[in-house]
């Protein structure tokens, strides 16, 4: 195939803009299968079950604490009535003693209950301490996440913008290309990242493979608008430094105008 060496380098500015989707690409994959946002979704999820769980507990306990005070009233209540029924003076003495061992029954329920109460209180206090702390570290979690999600939007929105340009880049290259050299560029390109390559030295810049010099012989040997490919990995080798048939000779200046017109 032939086509204008200054075509051919227009591949290299092709194969640039594909090697930059490819890289936006890999990036995109990459903030796809980045864990740290859903891990610290699910991290935020145990401590918002904790809270809950945590003033499930403490409306326990309130109730408890409620039942208590109930009964405490009661008992109060109930003693009051035995006092005021002893000092009426009208209760024989049968009954007095009878009011006077309930008392006693009656003081040790209120300060069982108390030391019930006590306890219930203490639990609650524990609880109440730990609901603040949950709700102080859910709060930071919820701010840290909103921050990486942000920044993840942030990002995402960095590449479509890049690969939107770098694809509108692509199309104006290819449409400004012969169709000959772009279709034999995209059957290479499905095959291999790098279809094209600028050949340096006797170094193929797609494969990395360096030629012998007597491979190199037909390609110093090539018109300069001959279509050129590497024997090795088959990618489109595009000369940037070399005349035709020379081999230390630079392009001259005519041709250099010629091609960079
Ligand atoms: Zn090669």
């Amino acid at each position: 195939m032939e086509a204008d060496l200054f075509d051919q380098r227009r591949l290299l500015e092709l194969q640039a803009v594909d090697t930059t989707l490819t890289q936006l690409d890999q990036r995109r994959r990459r903030l796809d299968d980045d864990q740290a946002i859903p891990t610290a979704r699910r991290d935020l999820q145990v401590l918002r079950d904790r809270a809950a769980s945590l003033k499930a507990d403490i409306a326990d306990a309130d109730r408890d604490i409620k039942r208590i005070e109930q009964e405490v009233e009661l008992v109060t209540k109930r003693a009051e009535a035995d006092r005021r029924r002893m000092a009426s003076g009208s209760a024989p003495p049968k009954e007095l003693e009878g009011l006077q061992s309930e008392l006693e029954s009656l003081a040790r329920r209120q300060s069982s209950l108390e030391d019930d109460e006590l306890e219930f209180m203490e639990r609650r206090e524990g609880l109440e301490t730990e609901l603040n702390e949950s709700e102080r570290r859910t709060e930071e979690s919820e701010a840290a996440l909103a921050d990486a999600e942000a920044d993840r939007d942030r990002r995402l929105g960095e590449l479509h913008s890049e690969t939107e340009s770098a694809a509108s880049e692509r199309n104006r290259l290819t449409g400004s290309i012969p169709p000959r050299l772009v279709e034999l560029y995209e059957s290479i390109h499905a095959r291999q990242p790098i279809a094209a390559a600028e050949l340096v030295g006797r170094r193929c810049g797609s494969c990395r493979i360096e030629k012998s010099p007597a491979d190199m012989a037909p390609i110093r040997a090539a018109a300069i608008n001959e279509v050129l490919r590497c024997e090795e990995c088959g990618a489109i080798l595009i000369r940037t430094d070399v005349g035709p048939g020379a081999d230390t000779e630079v392009v001259s200046d005519e041709e250099l105008d010629k091609y960079t017109r």
